[in-house]
């Protein structure tokens, strides 16, 4: 047996190996030429196709369990529905279109009209195009896109996931994930990382590697060919680490340790692990799945769900950031060369307000019923104007404290105007870095310049820090850089107040902070900065705090 290695980027960590399960790359829309010479013939294609669609589902459907079996049924419903079939041979037959071209437009017809009903037919629009590309698929013999059913422990292997496949994931049944791009800070990453799934991405030649099993080594980022007949090796989660809970440093000097949530069981997972509050609610982690708006009501009742574990404590919820890596079907801007430098984040609720007071409305309510201390923050502001007419929102909506990221170079350096308009700010370093290095976050290529211990991203965090410092509001650090416990020190010596991450890190960052004092934090931040770069910066922290 081949012993191939490869390597990337760890970012989640564990051990595990097992059957390797390729995720297949998007289709494509169909083309609608050439025209079948035969159209009788061509339509009658359209009918076997879809009854084998349905007929592999129904078997995964007979080995799977609960919800899963119940969506499986649903699906070869839909894929068994004589309405579509029909739609798409008379498509062939009026328009001459090839058959997979046919099934592709019919699906998207009743797509439309779903997601013209609203509501839970709404819900359905992205079942419906998963039977589209199911059958599309069959028709041109080719593996169907994105994540398969899987029929046991696996290991993923992908070139990189969409969000709204990673956060579907069952980690009972994906052993670990493997991607060829993606870098440490992608939401994919993110994601992993709260599932507890082992994950290293930007690994070259995965996708070529010949492998009937893997072996993932999530902590040192290797991947390697494994033996198929050896018994499937699921990930031991690492012992309890010894954490009072009370986040400080050995003298007292208080940094509030709390969790990044994006759902209710990512908020119980957060208040078990000892998280003090929530220092980042992605609220549009709820909603990468919905074809449409959701009503107040119903945002009210999923943001209460996320806020109830932390009555009395304090959480900021995050108005929706959709856009470039986390599109939202309902907030999509147009086609954009560069969706990172877009329309993202806060600049989509200058365009649409109402998004914005509808959510901040349901916010409000949710923070009423839960008891929870709530503060509310916009995503990627660039200037102080920005802030100010977002808390101008918030405080309108009732919303008592009003807070923004930086995230953007310019407003790092801009900290202090900021803070005059806002009541908080809070460090997004995964897109501080990528627009500090002008490296895509998503890219494996670039992975290296988005290491959160880049000396020059640890420069601005200090901008940000001392205007935090000579304004005595708080600034807190909520991207992937909070969750290392080595460099929560650091920034805690740069002057942030308050750290916030996975739940799986809460622990050993609080215990981090209690082993040192707020002096050799600030000895470690010197000697971070004046490192040329990351690997020295570490080597200069640990020599610091040891
Ligand atoms: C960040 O950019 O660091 C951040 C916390 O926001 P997100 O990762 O959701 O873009
Ligand atoms: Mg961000």
């Amino acid at each position: 047996m081949s012993q191939k290695r490869l390597t990337g980027v760890a970012v989640s960590p564990g051990r595990a190996s097992g059957p390797v399960v390729r995720v297949a790359e998007p289709l494509g829309e169909p083309p609608s030429t050439p025209s079948p010479e035969d159209p009788h013939a061509e339509a009658a294609r359209i009918a076997p196709a879809a009854q084998a669609v349905v007929t592999r589902l129904e078997t995964l459907a007979e080995s799977a369990t609960g919800d899963a079996a119940t969506i499986l049924q649903t699906t070869a419903a839909m894929a068994g529905d004589p309405a579509l079939v029909s739609q798409a041979e008379q498509l062939v037959a009026t328009e001459r279109l090839p058959a997979a071209r046919a099934i592709f437009q019919a699906a998207d017809g009743f797509a439309k009209a779903l997601a013209a009903a609203g509501g839970y037919l709404a819900e359905r629009v992205r079942d419906i195009e998963d039977v589209r590309d199911r059958i599309v698929a069959e028709l041109l013999g080719v593996t169907p896109p994105g994540v398969p059913e899987l029929t046991g422990p696996s290991v993923l292997v992908a070139r990189d996931l969409a969000p709204a496949d990673t956060a579907g994931l069952d980690p009972k049944q994906v052993l670990a994930l493997v991607t060829e791009e993606g870098g440490p800070t992608s939401h994919t990453a993110i994601l992993a990382r709260a599932l507890g799934i082992p994950a290293v991405v930007a690994v070259r030649g995965v996708l070529e590697l010949d492998a009937e099993a893997l072996a993932v080594d999530g902590d040192a980022g290797a991947v390697e060919v494994a033996d198929p007949d050896a018994p499937v090796v699921a990930a031991t989660a690492s012992g309890p680490v010894a954490w009072d809970g009370a986040g400080r440093t050995a003298d007292g000097h208080r940094v509030k340790v709390l969790g990044n949530v994006g759902s209710a069981s990512d908020a119980r997972a957060a208040a078990e692990a000892g998280a003090e509050g929530v220092g980042l609610f992605r609220t549009e982690f709820c909603y990468l799945d919905a074809p449409a708006e959701p009503d107040v009501a119903a945002q009210r009742t999923a943001y209460a769900a996320v806020l109830a574990p932390f009555r009395g404590k304090p959480v900021i919820v995050r108005t929706l950031d959709a856009g470039a890596d986390k599109p939202l079907a309902f907030l999509s801007p147009e086609d954009e060369p560069n969706p990172a430098l877009g329309v993202r984040g806060v600049r989509i609720a200058f365009d649409r307000p109402d998004v914005l007071d509808r959510q901040l409305e349901a916010i409000a309510g949710a923070a009423a019923e839960s008891g929870a201390e709530v503060s509310v923050m916009a995503p990627m502001v660039a200037t102080a104007a920005e802030a100010a007419w977002f808390a101008e929102r918030v405080r309108a909506a009732g919303i008592a404290r009003a807070g923004v990221m930086i995230e953007i170079p310019a407003a790092a350096l801009a900290t202090a105007e900021i803070l005059a308009e806002v009541d908080f700010v809070s460090v997004g370093t995964n897109d501080l870095a990528q627009y500090t290095f002008a490296a895509d976050r998503q890219l494996g290529a670039v992975a290296a310049l988005n290491d959160p211990w880049q000396p020059a991203l640890l420069r601005l965090l200090g901008a940000v820090g001392d205007a935090a410092e000579a304004t005595g509001k708080p600034a807190g650090v909520c991207g992937e850089a909070a969750a290392d416990p080595l460099l929560a020190r650091v920034l805690t010596g740069l002057g942030l107040t308050s750290l916030s991450m996975n739940a799986a890190a809460v622990r050993a960052v609080g215990a981090s902070l209690a082993e040192v004092t707020f002096e050799q934090c600030a000895a470690a931040a010197r000697a971070a900065l004046a490192a040329p770069d990351p690997a020295a910066a570490k080597a200069a922290v640990r020599a610091a705090t040891s």
